[in-house]
């Protein structure tokens, strides 16, 4: 094999080629302005954009009309923090969020912290998941917000998002959840969840770059959210901005695909991720797995190798595209910020390696890849012995 195997499909994922076919029509003659109220070039875009709209709305159970637009899952987790606690009309807001999270929600939290917002971030257990108990002590009278994401994009562990939510709807505390990475792989309920506001990102699930969404709850609790941006009052006043029309239609393709194809293909990656961790699990010792494998993503495997240096291991592997720690930190130092809160040490820290697996990872690329990281791990230890 000579290309490059991608297995970073947490980072981004490849269009699938059904979406582009969808989205062509709307770089061509379908070019209107979903605001243009006034002629067929408007009403035809804004039709297109309200069919995705309600697909968006179909896969998490919602209502379309709780379905913001935005540039991605970025400014929905900024909107989503923000927002609420802009709206909350609480002279010292809290929120409560997770050291695991995105760092779109950690820096977010951060900023509103400079801002005289007070934050508690919680350390999860050394699996990966939040402690319940730990989180509902945190809450307090005035806590606006809890943000918890439901699969961590470095280590894939899955939260107990029901029981959050249900934490959180007991205590009368909205419930943000980052669910970028569960998006499109498996059923996402925001009703089933109690959910009241979900980031979502087309580009993690085979749709384009550059557009993504935040469910807003609107009964039961009615969300109550201050727009980030001024401007022309689109997505009922929640995010000015003129629409990105064929990245919408997109999305909303892709939604259509995954809600077709979810169950099938989370079953085939469940496989193929097993079938790597064994592999490397039976061709050396000294493989540390981070993150339960109990409550995980199908398609996330992240494993640290003793005796190992991580930027070794890159660069002795030009072949396979795989993210130490996670690429939105990757121009940090440090190691990832993830692996440090559930107490990976820092000798094995620097090798840490994620896999994500994807629609178009092969079982051959599965096995290409196994086989050339035990052989590099090998050699590597070979040459620096400690
Ligand atoms: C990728 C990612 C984001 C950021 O989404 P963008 O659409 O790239 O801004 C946020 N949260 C999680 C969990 C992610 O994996």
């Amino acid at each position: 094999m000579t290309k490059t195997i991608y297995l970073d499909y947490h980072a981004t994922t490849p269009v699938d080629p059904r979406v582009l076919d969808a989205m062509l029509p709307y770089f061509g003659a379908k070019f209107g302005n979903a605001a243009s109220g006034t002629h067929s070039f408007g009403w035809e875009a804004e039709g297109a954009v309200e069919v995705a709209r309600r697909r968006i709305a179909d896969l998490a159970g919602a209502d379309a009309r709780e379905i913001v637009f935005t540039s991605g899952a970025t400014e929905s987790d900024n909107l989503a923090l923000k927002g609420v606690v802009a709206a909350a009309g609480v002279a010292r807001p809290h929120i409560v969020t997770l050291a695991t999270e995105h760092k779109a929600v950690l820096d977010a939290a951060s900023t509103l912290e400079g801002a005289g917002c007070r934050v508690t971030v919680l350390l999860p257990k050394p699996d990966g998941l939040v402690d319940l108990d730990q989180l509902r002590e945190a809450i307090g009278p005035e806590t606006v917000l809890v943000s918890v994401m439901y699969a961590n994009n470095e280590i894939g562990v899955l939260q107990p998002v029901r029981q959050i939510g249900e934490i959180c709807r007991g205590k009368n505390v909205l419930f943000h959840c980052d669910a970028v990475q569960a998006f499109g792989k498996f059923p996402v309920s925001v009703d089933a969840d109690h959910i009241d506001l979900m980031s979502v990102s087309a580009h993690k699930m085979y749709g384009p770059k550059g557009v993504g969404a935040l469910y807003v709850r609107g009964q039961n609790p009615r969300v109550r959210l201050t727009a980030q941006m001024d401007g022309g009052g689109h997505e009922g006043g929640m995010r000015s901005g003129t629409l990105n029309v064929p990245g919408i239609v997109g999305f909303g393709e892709a939604c259509v695909v995954a809600a077709r194809e979810m169950a099938d293909e989370y079953r085939r990656l469940g496989v193929l991720r097993d079938r790597l961790k064994q592999r490397l699990e039976e061709g050396l010792d000294g493989v540390h797995v981070n993150g339960t494998m109990e409550h995980r993503l199908a398609g996330n495997l992240n494993v640290c190798f003793e005796r190992v240096e991580g930027d070794a291991l890159l660069v002795a592997l030009p072949d396979l595209a795989v993210s130490t720690g996670s690429a939105c930190d990757s121009h940090g130092h440090g190691g990832s910020h993830v692996l440090r809160a559930i107490g990976v040490p820092d000798e094995l820290l620097q090798s840490a390696t994620r896999f994500g697996l994807g629609r178009f990872t092969t079982e051959e690329e599965v096995e290409y890849a196994a086989g050339r990281i035990v052989e590099v791990v090998r050699r590597l230890r070979e040459q620096r012995p400690v």
